[in-house]
Formats: C-alpha cells, structure tokens, sequence
C-alpha cells in the first residue's frame, strides 16, 4: 500500500540519509525490525547496542509516516485523566504522564550526547480552550495533575499572559517538544551499533514461524 506520496515536508532537507544496500544474500540474525520509521530507529538504535540486530526497510529509511507527522511531542494525552479513567486506573494514568515526561528527556539526553542534528528544542506544552464549557474538565485536569506532583499552572481570561482570547488554559514549561523527525531517525540510525546490518529497498514478503525461529524472505523494492 502506498501512503505517502509526493515529498514529505521533514524530508525535505540537504543532509539526507545515506544510501543503504538491499539484501540480496542469505543471513541470519537475533533480532529483524521491518520498517526503518521513526519507531524502527529508536528500538534498532537502542537494542543494536547489546543485541545482534538487522533493519530492513522496503523503501527508504525515515521517508513514510514520520515524515508527514506534525510532531509535537507532548507528555499530555489528546484526552483528560477524567476521560481516561473509563479505561485506566488512577496510578496507570500517572505512569503514563510520567513515560511522556521521560520520554521527552531521553530525546534530550540522545541530543546532549550526539549533538543537535535534527532541529530539537524543548517547548512548553499549552493546552486550553475557549468554550466556558469546557472550564471546569481543564480545572479538574489541572487539580489532577499538581495532586500528583506534575507542574501545571491554570489560567483563565482573568490572569491570561497569552495575546489570543481563552477561557482557560493549563501550561507546562517543561511538557513538550520539537524536532525533524527525519533528521532525527537519520541521527539515530547513522549512530546505530549495526552500521552493516542495515538494508532498504528491501521488502518483507512472508513470515514463517519454525519451532525455535522465523524464516523471513524478502524481495527487491523498487520505489
Ligand atoms: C499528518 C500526521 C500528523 C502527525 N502528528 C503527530 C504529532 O504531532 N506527534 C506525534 O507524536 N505523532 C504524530 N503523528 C504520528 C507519527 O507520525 C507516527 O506515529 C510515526 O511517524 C510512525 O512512525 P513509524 O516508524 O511507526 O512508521 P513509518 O514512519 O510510516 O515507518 C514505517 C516504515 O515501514 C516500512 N515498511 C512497511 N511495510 C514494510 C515491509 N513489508 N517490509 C519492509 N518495510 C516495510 C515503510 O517503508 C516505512 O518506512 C502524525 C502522523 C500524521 C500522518
């Protein structure tokens, strides 16, 4: 299935992945990532440090979704820890405001020790809204989240420091961020461990599972 098409905007840069192989011999590895996205680099960067691990992708490194994304990488969720109770328990809701927050930090951490290539910097995280109605949920997201020793600061149309209209609005200086994600993938994968092991244009066709492995057959992609 193709679902980008033209050039996406991230991927439109001067520095741009180098060329990878495809696979076009027998191996064998511990560990195979199909998809070299954003997800794919993270998990390639990160295992590649211990494990013995190959990243295929059928097209080119970086150049599907995560060059189409918005990117802003938020510690908050799209919905309330009220809304989220319906699903989660209250400690799960924290763990998972905790990972965003973490998260956030790796990213900086990866940047502090391979440099700055992708365009990253911290932003404070702003979520408000302009319907009276919606006052007392961002009241009650707020309360739930200086009870559990997240930063928060509440604003209405009475303190707003803003130069657009709200009604109410929680801030976080610390709860986002920004960055090329295409670059970014780039920087992970050029310090990647398995500087070898990495193929494009190099399709995953099937999946066989044996008893103790899985025999993966790939073909040649042309983009
Ligand atoms: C318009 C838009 C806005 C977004 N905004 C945000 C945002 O603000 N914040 C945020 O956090 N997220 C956002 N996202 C989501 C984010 O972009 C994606 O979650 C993320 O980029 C997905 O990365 P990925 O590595 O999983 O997928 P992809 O980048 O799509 O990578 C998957 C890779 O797998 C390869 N592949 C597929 N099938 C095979 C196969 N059979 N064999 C080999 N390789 C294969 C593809 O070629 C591709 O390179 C947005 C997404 C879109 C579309």
């Amino acid at each position: 299935m193709e679902y980008v098409k033209g050039n996406p905007y991230f991927g439109q840069v001067n520095e741009k992945i180098k060329q990878y192989p495809y696979l076009d011999k027998n191996i064998s590895c511990d560990l195979l990532i199909v998809g070299g996205g954003i997800n794919g680099a993270i998990v390639n960067y990160f295992l590649s440090q211990k494990y013995d691990v190959v990243l295929v992708d059928k097209s080119r490194f970086g150049m599907a979704g995560t060059s189409c994304a918005t990117v802003l990488l938020e510690y908050q969720l799209d919905d309330y820890a009220e809304e989220l109770k319906k699903y989660m328990n209250e400690q799960d809701i924290i763990n998972v405001y905790r990972m965003g927050l973490e998260s956030i930090n790796m990213i900086e951490q990866f940047i502090k020790e391979n440099g700055n290539k992708c365009h990253f910097r911290k932003i404070p995280s702003f979520m408000y809204t302009n319907r009276i109605l919606g006052v007392t949920s961002l009241k009650k997201e707020h309360e739930f989240r200086i009870k559990h020793g997240f930063e928060s600061i509440f604003y209405t149309s009475k303190n707003n420091p803003f130069p657009f209209k709200i009604k109410a609005g929680i801030y976080n200086i610390d709860g986002g961020a920004e960055l090329n994600p295409y670059l970014f993938a780039k920087q992970l994968i050029e310090n990647s461990k398995n500087q070898n092991q990495l193929y494009e244009n190099t399709e995953i066709s099937s999946i066989i599972k044996h008893k103790n492995s899985f025999k993966v057959s790939t073909n040649f992609y042309r983009i």
